[in-house]
């Protein structure tokens, strides 16, 4: 039995249920503030992954990803992400917030919190063209709490190919040392960009497991960005985990409408190949602007957890996919947990 709330509290909530604490691999909060010119608190209406909504959807823990609009590069691409990480920084120096995760014991901490505590965030990289390439620049980010690390977003840059790359070829040299030297500094590797044959080589260079932050299977929903079962499988053999998002366009195809049902339907076939230790959630709020029926922001988490009961998920397969299998990974001791910069 996981502490919840009182039923006072549940009952002045109204159809609130915070039973059921909630890790989530992915949301563009502090990216679209910068980029749109908002501020997290004063415009929390405008965030699909506000502060209010995450606590009332009982997350404890949110990916706060670093990405940058593709027509940024080199140097432009850096400073946009320094500002992204500065801005997650102040944020998470306010007591409304449960802070910056900086390192495996603290996503392990947030992961023993239970529902409706305020939501603490990790930094987590979508794309790595703010680094140019570069180690030193790695580990600047690093220092500055850096959990997870994507090479590519789309399209191609220093490090590699990204699922929609007019002519895949994989990783580069570059993109092979970053990944290589990110696992040794306790950064877990992200494939959920990567097209097929960039996915296959992080495989080979990856001695950690490795995730898929944000996406969903092709099986159900035939688009480049989704990994087919094969795939699928590659990744959760090495211990990782699958994240399913909320975007419409990679729960149904053909561009119909997406429910919640249609989301269930994604984690139900991934448990059921890869069992559930491997299934997670990343919903992509505030990087979307459709939505799904019945999970349209981060409040709505307990209603998907609601859903996966009545599908015959167990309370403790809930939990795992809720939050447990990413802090297994996110929270696996590490030799970088010593704590000092040396220990790179
Ligand atoms: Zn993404």
């Amino acid at each position: 039995v996981v502490a919840g709330p009182s039923a006072d509290e549940r009952g002045a909530a109204g159809r609130r249920d915070l039973e059921i604490a909630t890790v989530d691999g992915h949301a563009d909060v502090f990216s679209k503030a910068i980029e749109e010119g908002l501020d997290y608190f004063v415009d929390a209406e405008r965030f699909q992954a506000s502060l209010p909504r995450l606590r009332r959807g009982g997350v404890v823990l949110q990916a706060a990803s670093i990405f940058v609009p593709a027509a940024f590069a080199g140097e432009e691409a850096l400073a946009f992400a320094r500002r992204i990480v500065g801005a997650a920084e102040a944020a998470c120096a306010r007591p409304e917030t449960g802070g910056l995760v900086r390192d495996a014991a603290g996503v392990r901490a947030a992961g023993a919190a239970p529902a409706g505590v305020p939501p603490r965030f990790f930094l987590a990289m979508e794309g790595a063209s703010p680094l140019c390439g570069s180690a030193t620049l790695l580990d600047e980010f690093v220092d500055r709490g850096l959990r997870m690390l994507g090479l590519t977003h789309n399209h191609d840059n220093e490090c590699g190919d990204g699922c929609f790359a007019k002519a895949p070829q994989g990783l580069t040299a570059v993109g092979k040392d970053l990944a290589r030297r990110a696992e040794r500094a306790g950064v877990v590797l992200d494939a959920a960009h990567l097209n097929r044959p960039a996915l296959a080589e992080l495989l080979r260079a990856a001695q950690q497991p490795v995730v898929y932050s944000h996406g969903g299977s092709r099986r159900l929903c035939d688009v480049p960005r989704n990994l087919d079962d094969d795939a699928a499988r590659a990744v959760a053999a090495t211990g990782g985990v699958l994240a399913v998002d909320f975007f419409p366009g990679h729960i149904v195809p053909g561009g119909a409408p997406a429910r919640l049902a249609d989301v269930v339907a994604h984690l139900e076939h991934w448990a059921e190949l890869l069992g559930v230790d491997a299934v997670a959630v990343g919903g992509d709020f505030d990087g979307i602007t459709t939505v799904v029926s019945g999970l349209e922001d981060a409040s709505t988490y307990p209603a998907l957890w609601k859903a996966m009961a009545e599908r015959g998920f167990t309370a403790e397969e809930i939990r795992k996919i809720a939050a447990g299998n990413w802090v297994r990974v996110l929270g696996a001791a590490r030799a970088s947990d010593s704590g000092s910069a040396a220990a790179r």
